[in-house]
């Protein structure tokens, strides 16, 4: 079985991509002593930016391997695709480090306070980039369209899970079982794409 190497030490993100890298024949670990490297600061202005550069970065320490970098992140239609790159610092003072899921979600529920339930409609994107040796060979990218309610509803997840309605099957995504986050969420979308990708592929890179 052939191993991609992935730029996260986030068990939760590992085991998802493991999880559905299984059905493909392809194994999944994590860059060896990701820990110890200089981590990437996630500084771009865009999911994909921030994607090569950690995929770019951390490919130079695991030669000739391919590795994969992951952005992601919520987009709400009604505050122009906020928060967009900046999900996971969304209510933190700018130039600071990352906030907390609670003060996000609540960031999120006031400034969306005055806008009625058919214009909450948002969407979580992932973007995958797969480098070798210091450069990007291709990017995917994968969506998940839905709502963002009036107040939380469920404790699996994390993040803006609770706060966003997956209409399709009337549950939030911290409703969802483990595998129905990777059939019907962004990270997992974006992932098969990459598997689909690799599989016609690696024989020839
Ligand atoms: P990351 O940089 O890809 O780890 O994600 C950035 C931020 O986007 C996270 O801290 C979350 O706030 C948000 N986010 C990304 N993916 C998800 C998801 O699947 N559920 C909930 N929040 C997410």
């Amino acid at each position: 079985m052939s191993t991609v190497y992935i730029a996260t030490s986030n068990q939760g993100k590992l085991r998802d991509f493991q999880t559905a890298a299984a059905a493909y024949n392809v194994q999944i670990a994590p860059v060896p002593n990701i820990e110890s490297l200089p981590p990437v600061v996630e500084d771009q202005d865009t999911f994909e930016g921030n994607a090569r550069k950690k995929a770019e970065c951390y490919s130079r320490a695991v030669v000739g391997e391919l590795v994969l970098g992951d952005d992601s992140g919520l987009c709400v239609e009604a505050l122009d695709g906020a928060p967009g790159v900046i999900s996971a610092r969304y209510a933190a003072v700018p130039g600071t480090s990352n906030s907390s899921d609670t003060a996000n979600n609540a960031k999120l529920l006031a400034e969306l306070a005055d806008v009625p339930d058919e214009r909450r409609t948002a969407h979580f994107i992932c973007v995958i980039a797969v480098a070798k040796d210091g450069r990007t060979i291709e990017l995917f990218r994968g969506h998940a369209h839905g709502r963002i309610l009036h107040a939380a509803r469920g404790s699996g997840g994390f993040g803006y899970d609770p706060l966003f309605l997956f209409p399709d099957l009337g549950l939030t995504f911290a409703e969802l079982r483990p595998e129905q986050r990777i059939e019907f969420g962004h990270r997992g979308r974006a992932f098969r794409r990459f598997l689909e990708w690799y599989q016609k592929q690696h024989k020839i890179l």
